[in-house]
């Protein structure tokens, strides 16, 4: 259902970026509940800008399956779907932030989660200096339309593409189209995780919007259409807050 060929998407959403594609939308944040496409939306926008996509989930993944102390220290929390203590992310993004690619810009996805990292990160940037300022993007979607999301998402450990068995299956069940490897669920991706991290979002999410929206910089956006379509709202909203 999410489909759309690359040139049309490209289009929409140098349509909807007036100050062109090269200038880039700056620090953004990309809100929403677990399995409303953020990810995907980075992914698009990081491609499309050139800017880096930071996930502190991705990171957390990455730390638990090298087996580092702050991998194991996360393993058990992540399994039982809860948040990472604040200080523990905060490090994670505090160090990814020195990195010179997130200089002129980045999407943060999953980041800040609560009023604690929303707070520590308005810090953090201002230290960096005037224009690092975030504007918010809230992407919505029904709670049945994200449980089917979340529980058919199955991803190829080879080259990360992303499946749905109910909406984007694979030609051949349980196995990548593009090098056959088997498909594999996250752990954290069963209704009964997913439902307490619908919980954990509820309840944590709405200070950190409450917060954007208090500075003026929170939009939110429909995300139950095609990818490109969301993409070209979220420039265009973001080009608006930005003039
Ligand atoms: P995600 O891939 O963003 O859904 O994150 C997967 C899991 O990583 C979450 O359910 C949390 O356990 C943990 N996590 C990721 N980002 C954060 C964060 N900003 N604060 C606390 N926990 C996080």
């Amino acid at each position: 259902m999410d489909h759309q060929s690359p040139a049309s998407y490209q289009t929409a959403v140098e349509t909807a970026w007036p100050v062109g594609l090269g200038t880039g939308p700056g620090r953004i944040l990309l809100l929403g509940p677990p399995g409303v496409g953020k990810g995907t939306q980075a992914r698009e926008m990081e491609r499309l800008w050139g800017i880096p996509h930071i996930s502190t989930g991705d990171v957390l993944r990455s730390k638990v399956t090298q087996g580092t102390s702050l991998g194991r220290l996360a393993q058990g929390i992540m399994k039982r779907g809860e948040l990472v203590p604040d200080s523990l992310v905060c490090e994670i993004v505090a160090t990814r932030l020195q990195e010179p690619d997130t200089f002129c810009g980045c999407i943060f996805d999953g980041f800040p989660r609560t009023l604690g990292q929303a707070v520590w990160l308005e810090g953090r940037l201002a230290e960096l200096g005037p224009g690092s300022s975030i504007i918010a993007v809230g992407i919505r979607m029904a709670h049945k339309h994200l449980l089917r999301r979340i529980t058919g998402r199955r991803t190829c450990p080879m080259c990360q593409t992303v499946y749905n068995v109910y909406f984007n299956p694979p030609k051949r069940e349980g196995l990548c189209d593009i090098d056959g490897a088997a498909l594999v669920q996250r752990t954290d991706d069963s209704e009964q995780v997913f439902e307490e991290r619908m919980r954990a979002y509820e309840m944590l999410s709405a200070p950190v919007v409450g917060h954007y929206r208090a500075l003026g910089r929170f939009v939110s956006v429909n995300g139950d259409r095609p990818i490109g379509e969301i993409a070209a709202e979220i420039a265009s909203t973001v080009a608006r807050l930005r003039q």
